[in-house]
């Protein structure tokens, strides 16, 4: 399966991609996780991307559509991918179903939509805790889905961090980018037929649940 994952900053969209990625087999393809790779790893992209990222604004179309497009050629996406954090303007839409036809891939079979309220948000980006090895991605929440052992992550025991981008004068950027620039895709992508939209509040199990029936639906 193709999966698109839409949602604001803070929606669940790494929480549930965790889920999907098991439980359809896929990669999550984390174009903030590759930009934070990038930066921490001092690359060409990286430092071009950093101050875009620190201020909470979006790095350059071409930058990320580069970046996608390479590593959908990668072999494991051959049977689906997941993209988490991509699309989020129009440009990068476009350039996407453009790379999908160029490079012969299989099409976006859904798009779920993480639906949630200014309030939550806020809360769960002033509560995040992620661990910043890249290769483990874990990420939790100080009340609602706290670490085994505090501030250590339960999956690779590396000590966990407060993204800079997630402290509240930050995060009120990254909602007002969303609203400007992102949230005018869920139209595009309903009109294709291709949303599914989900209210992830509460219990991620319960909204995992939601969003494993409904893409199942959509596979069969
Ligand atoms: P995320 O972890 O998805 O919240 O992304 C963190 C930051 O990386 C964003 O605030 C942007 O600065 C940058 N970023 C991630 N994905 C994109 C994208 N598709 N287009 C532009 N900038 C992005």
């Amino acid at each position: 399966m193709n999966i698109v994952l839409l949602g604001a900053p803070g929606a669940g969209k790494g929480t549930q991609a965790q889920r999907i990625k098991d439980e359809f087999g896929i990669p999550q393809i984390s174009t903030g996780d590759m930009l934070r790779a990038a930066v921490a790893a001092g690359t060409p992209v990286g430092l071009e991307a950093k101050g875009f990222m620190d201020k909470g604004a979006l790095v350059p179309d071409e930058v990320v559509v580069a970046i996608v497009a390479e590593r959908l050629q990668q072999e494991d996406c051959a049977k689906g991918w997941m993209l988490d954090g991509f699309p989020r303007t129009e440009a990068q839409a476009v350039a996407l179903d453009e790379t999908i036809q160029k490079s012969g891939l299989a099409p976006i079979d859904a798009v779920v939509y993480l639906k949630v309220s200014e309030e939550v948000v806020l809360d769960r980006l002033s509560g995040r805790r992620v661990c910043p090895n890249t290769e483990c991605g874990g990420t939790y929440h100080v009340r609602n889905m706290p670490p085994k052992k505090e501030g250590i992550c339960d999956k690779c025991g590396t000590a966990l961090i407060h993204r800079k981008d997630d402290q509240p004068e930050t995060v009120k950027d990254r909602l007002a980018t969303y609203e400007k620039s992102t949230s005018g895709l869920v139209g595009r992508y309903k009109d294709a037929g291709l949303l599914i939209e989900v209210v992830s509040e509460g219990d991620p199990a319960d909204v995992g649940k939601v969003i494993s029936e409904e893409l199942r639906k959509k596979a069969s």
